[in-house]
């Protein structure tokens, strides 16, 4: 727990929020300025602002409730988003994960895919790098 985090309140309760889910790990609610209707954050109760910051047993109900939201929202189409800091597009530094239901072209989520060129060297280049490391 973070005195100073926004989302750390919102599970302890000083901040109200629309909570749709909780377990000793997990904590699921309502955005507050939705992308579309059924937009929720789905959060570890361990505070970190970073998924590499977070142990993986807090990490997995994660899944699980963002797709049971996903499921009684009746969305057909959705996104999960996890942004990682603020080049990409993180505000809150409590990891979270956003269940964003797309309804149509206007509503839900917008992405920018900047896709590069196929550059087979330069991948198995990189390939070889990760597969060391993992
Ligand atoms: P980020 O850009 O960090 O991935 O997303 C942060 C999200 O948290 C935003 O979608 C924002 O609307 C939501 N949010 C920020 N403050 C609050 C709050 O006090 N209550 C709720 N329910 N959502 C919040
Ligand atoms: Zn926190």
């Amino acid at each position: 727990m973070s005195a100073a985090c926004i989302f750390c309140k919102i599970i302890k309760g000083d901040i109200p929020s629309f909570k749709l889910f909780e377990s000793d790990k997990v904590f699921a609610f309502l955005d507050i300025q939705p992308l579309s209707r059924g937009h929720a954050l789905v959060i570890p109760k361990y505070h970190g602002a970073k998924l590499t910051d977070i142990p993986d047993e807090d990490l997995q109900e994660i899944l699980p409730v963002a797709k049971k939201i996903a499921q009684v929202t009746g969305a057909e189409d959705f996104n999960i988003l996890q942004n990682n800091g603020r080049i990409a597009h993180q505000v809150v530094d409590h990891v979270h994960f956003h269940m964003i239901p797309k309804p149509n072209q206007t509503e839900g989520l917008g992405i920018e895919w900047p896709a590069q060129d196929t550059d087979m060297d330069k991948l198995k280049a990189l390939f070889e790098e990760l597969k060391s490391k993992i």
